[in-house]
């Protein structure tokens, strides 16, 4: 059976990191975004949605995001790429000395401290337990509602405006990488790309933020579907964006 997202993410906090974190993911629907603020001071501790080193179940079986990702894909991206970066994860973090108790997201603010091993395999586990879900099984009407698309409209001009951009931004990465849309430090939204396994939360990386959505176009997630046609990737890839994960990340940011 399908787990929901959110019970596997809630589970996991109430399991791991216990204390002021396991506040209300989903239900802080008061939460201050997008008003301006100059203190700010960390993206990474400003979100209570934290991540932990183990590999999660996948949201949904292999075969229910076909017709814009195929089963195989899924079976190998999943079970292999993504399980090899969490494997990778621990054994850096056991050779570093991390506190695996404590959030990834501790060791990405800081992972300039890092070895190499650490920034590769600590952004593409972070980066792939994100990615899993922002996707759902393809739905007819799938857009983003309430405050999530009023913050897309104000920020892009129209929802066609921001998938324009986001679109790009994963289209244009050359090689390797991800596409993201993040709240920046003066708390608007961005799109942008990241290359290889980094992302916006790392100190490391030109664009940083808190990430809101992640697609990954490195070619293991399309090819075997798609083969050289990202773009056809990219531009299917909507149907099947979970934009109730994507405002429940959106609300779990705090300043
Ligand atoms: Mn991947």
């Amino acid at each position: 059976m399908a787990t929901q997202p959110t019970n596997n993410r809630r589970a996991f906090i109430v399991k791991t990191v216990k204390g002021s974190l396991a506040v209300s993911i989903g239900m802080s629907a008061a939460a201050p975004l997008l008003q301006s603020c100059a203190s700010a001071k960390s993206i990474t501790a400003a979100s209570s949605i934290k991540t932990g080193f183990d590999q999660l179940p996948l949201p949904y079986k292999y075969n229910e995001l076909e017709n814009v990702i195929d089963a195989m894909t899924m079976e190998i991206h999943y079970s292999k790429h993504a399980a090899a970066y969490a494997k990778n994860v621990k054994e850096a973090a056991t050779a570093e000395a991390v506190d695996m108790n404590k959030p990834l997201e501790d060791v990405l603010a800081n992972i300039s401290k890092y070895s190499a091993k650490m920034r590769n395999n600590g952004g593409g586990h972070y980066n792939h337990e994100m990615f899993w879900h922002c996707m759902r099984p393809k739905q007819n009407e799938n857009a983003p509602t309430g405050k999530l698309m009023e913050a897309i409209i104000k920020q892009f001009g129209s929802f066609d405006q921001f998938k324009k951009q986001f679109g790009d931004a994963g289209k244009n990465r050359f090689g390797s990488g991800w596409a993201w849309l993040y709240i920046d430090k003066d708390n608007n939204l961005k799109t942008g790309s990241t290359p290889n396994q980094d992302n916006p939360l790392m100190n490391i990386s030109e664009v940083k933020g808190f990430p809101l959505l992640a697609l990954d176009v490195w070619e293991h997630a399309y090819y075997l579907k798609y083969q050289n046609k990202r773009a056809e990737y990219v531009d299917n890839w909507w149907n099947v964006v979970n934009w109730n994960y994507v405002q429940e990340r959106m609300d779990s940011y705090k300043i």
